[in-house]
């Protein structure tokens, strides 16, 4: 891949003149690597708003990742 310049550019700062892929009349402030896989990669732009529920996003999952690995289902409760 010709593309591949720095480590991990997941997130990077916008050029100027990029617009939020979800609000086309806000400026992006981040690009974003929303998908990775082996057709290539998908980066999204996000404005402020957008970038900030990104990140709450990703602490979302990542949190969600972290319970399910470290915390089992507890088993089925035994009335007596
Ligand atoms: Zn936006």
């Amino acid at each position: 891949m010709a593309d591949r310049c720095g480590p991990h550019p997941e997130t990077r700062l916008m050029p100027q003149g990029q617009c939020c892929d979800n609000h086309h009349a806000r400026p992006a402030v981040a690009r974003v690597l929303v998908q990775s896989d082996d057709t290539g990669k998908v980066y999204a732009d996000l404005c402020a708003v957008c970038y900030h529920q990104f990140q709450a996003d990703r602490q979302l999952d990542e949190l969600a990742a972290y319970l399910a690995s470290n915390f089992q289902a507890p088993g089925p409760v035994i009335i007596h």
